[in-house]
């Protein structure tokens, strides 16, 4: 039998999530963010949930090339932009969008032979300072690729640093949406502005959204609000088993460096899941886990392959028992990926990007 561990990806609930995109973004062009292999999915297995969105959104021409593989033939755009000039043949032959964000590589597109029809999206720097040409410099590089001829389309581009939370004590938007408006005021071109946390949290006018982690069951500002309040599913489940089971005796510890010491006699369980399956190793004493269903806790360190979880509030967990690290139960129990990464000092995203090669996938639709 291979060892316990596996994600599962829930087909239904990427699906679901989607359709939250859209009713959020009602007027927009909805481009399904699969940076990343899919925020650690696997491209391969969201495909199907994500063949109604309108286009997809990633950063490796590698990954553009696996969704035209898929059989996808609508837009796909690369959000980096170009990294060589050998890059726009690529674009080319695989029909890419692609995001401009610096001089050079306008340079690039100039220098390339003309028969070759791109579709642009480039990106205003309106203060995540990342990519992109500031304000005073966006109308220049504009109407540089506007007289190209190997430019067929232009969409303006930018993307919110603030949009899940405040700024400076203030909106998380306004200071840089105002800039963008301000700069492309009578610039021709459709725009591209939200992020998730843009969808759900701002309705502006844009007319092709990003959706990312939404997509993918992570609420975008929690603790604000967690994916109950935006009606979004969790997509995986990591899930494991318990392969054993110590009686803990006071003042007896667990696992590497002794860090979790019993000060009462405590039943714990010890389960095939560590670091080297992409559990965090700095998930602290405390962390929340799902065992048979019931919330409980982690214990001790994070070992490579195992770790260690309180079954005071399972009296009945026993070797097998079911472990959730994140998702869903087999019976329908939610542990929000949101709420373990709280615990652990980071976000849903690193997360579900961090499992590792060495766990299976499976696909639940
Ligand atoms: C990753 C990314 C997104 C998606 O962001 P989420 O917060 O996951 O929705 C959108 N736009 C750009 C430019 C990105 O890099």
């Amino acid at each position: 039998m291979p060892r316990p561990i596996q994600a599962v990806i829930h087909l239904e609930a990427l699906a679901h999530n989607l359709k939250i995109v859209r009713a959020s973004a009602p007027e927009s062009q909805v481009f399904a963010v699969v940076k990343a292999n899919a925020y650690g999915h696997g491209i391969e297995r969201v495909y199907q949930a994500f063949k109604q969105a309108d286009g997809f959104a990633l950063l490796d021409i590698e990954e553009a090339k696996r969704l035209r593989a898929l059989g996808w033939t609508g837009p796909i755009l690369l959000l980096e932009g170009i990294f060589s000039p050998q890059d726009l043949f690529d674009c080319v032959q695989y029909q890419l969008s692609f995001t401009v964000h610096h001089d050079v590589q306008i340079d690039w597109i100039e220098g390339h032979p003309e028969d070759a029809q791109f579709d642009i999206f480039l990106k205003m720097n309106s203060g995540m300072n990342r990519l992109g040409f500031k304000p005073v410099q966006y109308r220049h590089a504009w109407q540089r690729l506007n007289a190209l001829s190997q430019v067929r389309h232009l969409t303006h581009m930018m993307h919110f640093s603030d949009a899940d939370g405040e700024r400076f004590g203030e909106s998380g938007i306004t200071y840089q949406h105002d800039l963008f408006e301000d700069t492309i005021r009578d610039l021709p071109g459709p725009k591209s502005v939200s992020n998730s946390a843009a969808i759900l949290r701002h309705p502006l006018h844009s007319d092709v959204v990003r959706g990312g982690i939404m997509l993918y069951g992570s609420s975008p500002d929690y603790p604000t609000h967690g994916l109950h309040d935006w009606s979004l599913k969790p997509t995986m489940s990591l899930r494991s088993e318990i392969i054993a089971i110590q009686m803990l005796e006071p003042n007896e510890s667990v696992g590497y460096g002794s860090s979790f010491v019993a000060d009462q006699p405590l039943r714990i369980g010890i389960v095939a899941c560590g670091y080297a399956d992409g559990y965090q190793r700095i998930s602290p004493t405390g962390t929340p886990v799902l065992v048979d269903g019931i919330e409980t806790r982690t214990i001790g360190r994070v070992s490579m392959d195992m770790l260690a979880v309180d079954l005071s509030a399972v009296p009945k967990a026993r070797i097998g028992s079911e472990v959730v690290l994140w998702g869903y139960s087999s019976t329908g129990v939610i542990l929000p990926i949101d709420d373990v990464a709280a615990a652990s000092g980071t976000v849903g995203y690193e997360l579900m990007c961090a499992v590792t090669a060495r766990v299976p996938f499976t696909i639940q639709t």
